[in-house]
């Protein structure tokens, strides 16, 4: 039964994007407005999350690493208007079967003072202490994947590419999160504690953009807006060589999701117009809630969509509008 559940952890937490993306997600429904991100060593040694959020309240406390506990759901019927990232309950635990996990949460309630809990790989509470704690949450996951050797023999051989996802999936995050401030360190021994990127409380994601890529990328970018697409396209540029970007992020309903057939029809119709460059571009689809099916995948990144040809089409159209446009 411990193996199996193990092996099924597998299915959430597969690699440290996976886990960073679920503490974030974690951090967001919990409300915070600040998120910090510690990295040590790749992942390898640590990764730290820490929220200024509601803090994990007294009656939770023992069942959160529980597989399926969660606090989000009241009713199956709010699957369909899905306000949280999280709702199965299955992080915490996957997160327990895999690695070592220490919570330390205060409510508004018991700050300045709060609970130090560390879990074991089943998930249960096996020690608590009081320590002091601003009103939020740090979950702090060592030793990744160390009760699954040979998964953490692939982490050891390719932490350099997962860190890399990692980083690019919280600027997914940080983008398009309006008024939060996100600060991501990564350290090394080598080069010693390190800001990756921060965001501050900024009211448009060109902001976000600009605080995280630099003004260079972000001064070159146009609004993109037309029906249900709004975000920031690069500029086409015809005649002058401008730089490619390997950054494009799509969101639905401000969810960072992967959805690779829209971002190869921007690309094809942007290449058109700009001389084989590829565009960065960051863009969200307000649809449908009943068009949308974000449960396809356990990390919530697959996306269905019942109206896609439709979608990606009337996507193709105004990017040529865009473009006949603004194209010089
Ligand atoms: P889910 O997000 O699907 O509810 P998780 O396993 O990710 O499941 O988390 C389990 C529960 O732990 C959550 O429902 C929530 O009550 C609590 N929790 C986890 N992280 C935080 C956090 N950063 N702040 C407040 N509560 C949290
Ligand atoms: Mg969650």
């Amino acid at each position: 039964n411990d193996t199996v559940h193990r092996i099924c952890s597998g299915q959430v937490i597969t690699d440290l994007a996976s886990a960073v993306k679920e503490l974030v997600e974690n951090a967001l429904d919990a409300g915070a407005t600040t998120i910090e991100v510690r990295i040590k060593n790749y992942g390898l040694d640590s990764i730290e999350v820490s929220d200024n959020g509601s803090g994990i309240s007294k009656e939770d406390q023992e069942s959160i690493g529980k597989k399926h506990y969660t606090s989000k759901i009241e009713a199956f019927g709010d699957l369909d208007t899905l306000e949280t990232f999280g709702f199965r309950g299955e992080a915490l635990s996957s997160l327990c079967s895999v690695s070592d996990v220490t919570i330390t949460t205060a409510t508004a309630l018991e700050s300045p003072k709060g609970l130090q809990l560390k879990l074991d790989h089943e998930g249960s509470v096996i020690s608590k202490s009081t320590v002091a704690s601003q009103k939020g949450t740090m979950v702090s996951i060592h030793n990744l994947f160390s009760t699954l050797p040979v998964r953490r023999k692939v982490f050891e051989r390719n932490c350099r590419r997962d860190f890399s996802k990692s980083i690019s999936l919280l600027q997914a995050y940080a983008v398009i999160s309006i008024e939060k401030k996100f600060i991501i360190f990564h350290q090394t021994k080598a080069s010693g504690k390190v800001v990756q990127f921060s965001t501050n409380m900024n009211s448009d994601i060109n902001l976000n953009i600009m605080n995280i890529f630099g003004t260079k990328l972000s001064s070159n970018l146009v609004r993109w807006q037309d029906g249900f697409i709004e975000g920031y396209i690069s500029r086409p540029h015809v005649g002058s060589v401008r730089l490619s970007s390997d950054k494009q992020m799509v969101f639905i309903n401000r969810r960072p999701i992967s959805l690779p057939k829209l971002v190869k029809a921007i690309q094809e119709v942007f290449k058109m117009y700009s001389m084989s460059q590829a565009p960065f571009f960051a863009i969200n689809l307000t649809l449908t809630e009943g068009t949308v099916d974000v449960n396809v995948s356990p990390d919530k990144r697959s996306v269905f969509l019942s109206e896609e040809n439709f979608i990606i089409d009337f996507v193709r159209e105004s990017l040529q509008r865009l473009c006949e446009g603004t194209a010089h």
